[in-house]
């Protein structure tokens, strides 16, 4: 096993050198040489294992270039009860009508986030070590509220790095820039900027390529490195949780071994589902992957007609975190689909550069529609959602999970397929704390981000996670705010 570009099949690189580099410097994506296999005999073995035993299984058909000390390392260095709030790291709620919920926000930021970012500082490091890199590795990170937060956390006190994350001034919710100004560690740092999401994204692009600034980090012993979710070792981690439910799923009698299962994600970047479809094609048994937008139904209309046009009106809604009209992990989908053919990627790319938009041949459409359902739910059509599964089952989902758990209504009655499914739930619904109130019907008006919490508890009856609760009693560590072309001064200034 060796990594490719989706752009340059001819590399031959190791797992190491992929996660350390994050991004190909033709512009493509790393992706595995080939997709390994679970047997029955394999799935039967994960049942009884922890999840960092599980992590450390799966991981190790995908970075065969570490040893199995290292990934233990890893992975019982993310996978923990210091850093998650259950002891089985996700959580699978039964609804009883043939739908699980997947919590993936057990950990300490309450976003899905956090179950490759709290492994990926691991991963980075390790790979560091191998290759004998003998420097610091700085992270820079421009956000628009979670992976931010999800990426200090997990880089916080990590020996061998830095991290300075940068946040649009006007551009995060309330609760998110509390969670970001209090964050605590020795070697992190967080600066707001006076622009929007764009200028903090061109701003670190800009500082990545600074000849100046990366002579001085050299001189330093320093070298920059990325925690964005096109890094390979952000989605590996994500393909366990999926192994994982099934085997649980089995294990809890809920089906038996060879059944199928089908997979409902909210989706974004096309990282989480496509964890979903490398779960299936290393063999274990799902039937439809259900990819679930807002109104910003860009991933829709692509699996549905084999176009991708980014050339629309955006949509702010209330699923922040899928508003997004460039999905990155498309590229590896596609180049899996169309069987490794680097030439045929170049051209799509071309195409979406020049034109914004693209269309793929009707064999991979086929293929595409095979594999995927897609569809798509307005925040009027969510918040009906939030409430319809509160009051059947007693069950409170965020804004996100809400989109995919519509999708997922909408699929049943579309086709009539009853098969058991899994529903990914990617993020506590206190982090959503005012669109939740609001979608159950309470009042909230005046109430800040706290006293929000406090009525969301008290209507749902489940404690709201420590680490937001706990917030309220936190010092704020970082108040600057810089113009984007000052970024670089912060991100010295920092370090030196
Ligand atoms: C990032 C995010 C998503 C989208 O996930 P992708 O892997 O980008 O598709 C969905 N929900 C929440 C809460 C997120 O933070």
């Amino acid at each position: 096993m060796f990594y490719q570009s989706t752009r340059n099949k001819n590399l031959h690189l190791s797992s190491a050198e992929a996660i350390s580099q994050g991004i190909s410097s033709d512009g493509g994506l790393f992706i595995p040489s080939e997709v390994p296999t679970l047997t029955e005999a394999d799935l039967i073995a994960l049942q009884d294992m922890s999840y960092p035993e599980k992590a450390s299984f799966v991981l190790s058909k995908y970075l065969t270039d570490f040893t199995e000390a290292e990934l233990r390392y890893c992975t019982e260095g993310a996978y923990n009860t210091k850093n998650f709030d259950s002891e089985s790291i996700m959580e699978l709620a039964h609804l009883f009508d043939g739908r699980y919920m997947l919590e993936l926000w057990h950990g300490p930021t309450c976003a899905f986030k956090d179950m490759a970012l709290q492994i990926l500082p691991y991963l980075l490091t390790v790979s560091v070590k191998k290759l004998g890199i003998d420097k610091k590795v700085v992270i820079l990170v421009a956000t628009s509220g979670d992976t931010g937060k999800a990426a200090l956390e997990g880089f916080k006190n990590v020996e061998g790095t830095s991290i300075m994350v940068f946040y649009p001034a006007h551009g995060v919710s309330a609760m998110q820039k509390l969670q970001m100004t209090t964050q605590e560690g020795s070697n992190v740092s967080v600066c707001a900027i006076d622009g929007n999401f764009d200028d903090a994204q061109t701003g670190v692009k800009k500082i990545f390529t600074d000849s100046e600034v990366l002579k001085k980090l050299d001189d330093g012993g320093m070298m920059f490195s990325s925690a964005n979710s096109i890094n390979w070792g952000r989605l590996v981690p994500q393909i366990v949780y999926y192994v994982s439910s099934y085997v649980e799923l089995v294990k809890d009698g809920e089906i038996k071994m060879g059944d199928k299962l089908n997979f409902c994600v909210p989706t974004g970047n096309f990282g989480n589902i496509l964890a979903a479809y490398y779960a299936k094609m290393m063999g274990i048994p799902v039937g439809k992957l259900i990819c679930a937008s807002n109104s910003n139904n860009v991933l829709t209309d692509f699996i549905r007609t084999g176009v991708y046009d980014r050339n629309r009106k955006f949509y702010t809604t209330i699923s922040p975190s899928m508003d997004i009209l460039i999905s990155s992990n498309i590229e590896r989908l596609l180049f899996l689909l169309s069987g490794g053919d680097d030439e045929y990627i170049r051209s799509l790319y071309k195409d979406l550069s020049e034109t914004g938009r693209f269309e793929v041949s009707d064999e991979i459409k086929s293929k595409l529609n095979e594999i995927f359902y897609a569809d798509y739910c307005t925040d009027e059509e969510t918040k009906a959602q939030i409430c319809s599964i509160f009051e059947k089952y007693s069950y409170t989902m965020d804004t996100h999970t809400a989109v995919a758990s519509k999708v997922y209504e909408s699929y049943v009655q579309a086709t009539g397929d009853t098969t058991k499914t899994v529903i990914a739930s990617t993020a506590s619904p206190y982090k959503f704390s005012a669109s939740v109130l609001g979608a159950l019907g309470c009042d909230a008006d005046g109430a800040d981000e706290f006293e929000m919490v406090k009525l969301l508890e008290e209507k749902c009856g489940v404690p709201a996670p420590e680490s937001l609760a706990s917030i309220k009693d936190k010092t704020v560590r970082f108040t600057n705010t810089v113009a984007p072309d000052k970024m670089s001064d912060a991100v010295l200034d920092f370090l030196f």
